[in-house]
């Protein structure tokens, strides 16, 4: 049984949002209490980013309620409906199975921010599952999520970590544990298809209206306004994926349920940054034909987009053949902002202003070279960094990267000779290439210490490097390394 709040007490979740939503998106449900809570994390970062006082989320009351145990009865917790096309196959129904939606807490600039429990005990959409979260699991998604926040890419923010003090099975026993995750929106394309299937067009022009004012209200007063937002979607997700490819990042399970209305990133599980840069890269366990590989990750997005275009085509013309038509028109927008995206992105990367074809087929040919040499990708760009900044030895040190002297030598002179044409800084190479990725490995040497030993600090040591990944201290320059043959991690999974 939950505690309850009673209505004197204060606490800062006080909207649920998602309330006004059609009935049939939402129902109410009791997270399980922990039998032991413990706060392991509080992200300061977070709520300082927020402007929001953290006195409430450690005090007893705040770890109460964000480790399940009691409940604010004027503002019970909810879970949420939604469909998917998981790798392609369509399933009817899925929806939060392992996370607990609290409500929203205000910033000091008006913004309402979604805060959510999840691996919260079991829900009324669980299937099978348990509804829970190993420490492990969660402990990736803050340094994963909290990399991508640090990497200043759109994301799911992870703002605690609570011990439950209850035992989770995989396999063997694990230390359970739950994320308290902060998102602007965690309405999906999932969420429409749910729509869509079980409530129609006019539960689907609910849901448009319900986002466009929480989220996009500038569009509020617009003739077209269903049409725009659909545009905006389609920025963002193809902002969103270049930024990804950018820092080498493979998202694992791009399924329409992963993809957000809003644009942030959302679901660490089996996701990874590469450390050799291979195109075709996947670490996904289940992910067996490649289908959300590195390079394959534009395609499928805009996969998804279609799928959300399918649905909002009553609400963009009443006329089927023009609303086609201007969905089209829209969903063509994805390529050309990705590429653009991309390629000043690929630009900057190797400090060139200039964008010519040639420029273009200096940077394929980069992305050639590093597949074929195995370059590991972040230090490759570091390095190239180091060198634009005159450091010592930055010369020979790129070199070294290359098996082939050769190919490095060539390489090499023809950047020079790009640099030389264009004026792009240092400094603007230092923001496109940061220094620290959340490597596969470093990542589950944390986990292992926090879940075999207790011990936190690698952790607490990983998420502060990560949280400022383009500056680092000479004592911290061993957690950039690659990882050693026995370390290298070759498979993620989901939902652990
Ligand atoms: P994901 O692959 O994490 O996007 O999850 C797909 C679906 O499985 C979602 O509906 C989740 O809520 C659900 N799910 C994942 N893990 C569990 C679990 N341990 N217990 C119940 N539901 C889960
Ligand atoms: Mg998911």
């Amino acid at each position: 049984m939950n505690a309850t709040l009673s209505s004197a007490e204060k606490n800062p979740i006080i909207y649920q949002n998602y309330r006004k939503l059609p009935a049939d998106m939402f129902m109410e449900s009791n997270p399980t209490p922990s039998s032991a809570p413990t706060l392991i994390d509080l992200n300061n970062n977070l709520l300082e980013q927020l402007d929001v006082d953290s006195t409430w989320f450690r005090s007893e009351q705040g770890i109460s309620i964000l480790s399940g145990s009691t409940i604010n009865a004027d503002n019970p917790p909810i879970v949420m409906a939604y469909s998917a096309h998981q790798f392609g196959q369509w399933v009817p129904l899925l929806g939060d199975g392992r996370a607990h939606m609290l409500g929203q807490i205000e910033t000091s600039d008006g913004t309402k921010i979604d805060i959510q429990l999840k691996g919260s005990g079991r829900t009324q959409f669980s299937r099978a599952g348990d509804g829970r979260a190993t420490l492990g699991s969660v402990l990736r998604e803050y340094l994963v999520s909290e990399a991508m926040a640090g990497l200043n890419i759109p994301t799911t923010r992870s703002l605690a970590v609570l011990g439950t003090g209850n035992n989770v099975i995989r396999g063997r026993a694990f230390p359970g544990a739950i994320l308290v995750r902060t998102a602007t929106s965690h309405l999906r394309i999932g969420s429409f298809e749910y729509a869509i299937t079980r409530l129609g067009d006019d539960g689907v022009k609910s849901l448009t209206d319900y986002i466009i004012t929480q989220n996009f209200p500038e569009l509020e007063s617009s003739p077209s306004k269903y049409l725009e937002l659909f545009g905006e979607i389609i920025k963002r997700q193809a902002s969103l994926i270049s930024q990804w490819m950018l820092v080498g990042f493979i998202h694992g399970v791009m399924n329409t349920d992963n993809t957000s209305i809003v644009g942030e990133t959302i679901d660490y599980g089996p996701c990874a940054f590469m450390d050799e840069f291979n195109p075709a890269k996947v670490f996904s366990s289940i992910d067996h034909n490649g289908r959300y590989a590195w390079d394959q990750q534009p395609s499928i997005a805009y996969w998804n987009l279609s799928m959300l275009a399918n649905i909002l085509l009553p609400l963009f013309d009443a006329n089927k053949e023009r609303a086609v038509d201007k969905a089209k028109e829209q969903l063509e927008m994805f390529d050309l902002v990705f590429r653009d995206a991309f390629e000043k992105g690929m630009h900057k990367k190797l400090g060139l202003s200039d964008i010519s074809k040639e420029s273009e087929q200096f940077i394929s040919d980069t992305l050639t070279n590093l597949t074929k040499e195995n370059i590991d990708f972040t230090i490759f760009f570091d390095r190239i960094t180091r060198v634009a900044n005159k450091d010592d030895r930055a010369d020979t040190q790129l070199l070294e990267l290359f098996t082939n002297q050769q190919t490095g030598k060539t390489w090499f002179e023809q950047w020079r000779n790009y640099r030389a044409e264009s004026t792009t800084s240092f400094i603007s190479m230092r923001h496109a290439n940061p220094i620290i990725i959340a490597r596969n490995h470093r990542v589950e040497q944390a986990i292992d210490a926090a879940t075999d030993h207790n011990d936190f600090e690698p952790f607490r040591r990983l998420s502060r490097v990560l949280a400022n990944p383009f500056e680092i201290n000479p004592a911290d320059r061993e957690l950039e390394t690659p990882p050693q043959p026995k370390e290298i991690v070759l498979q993620t999974y989901c939902g652990t």
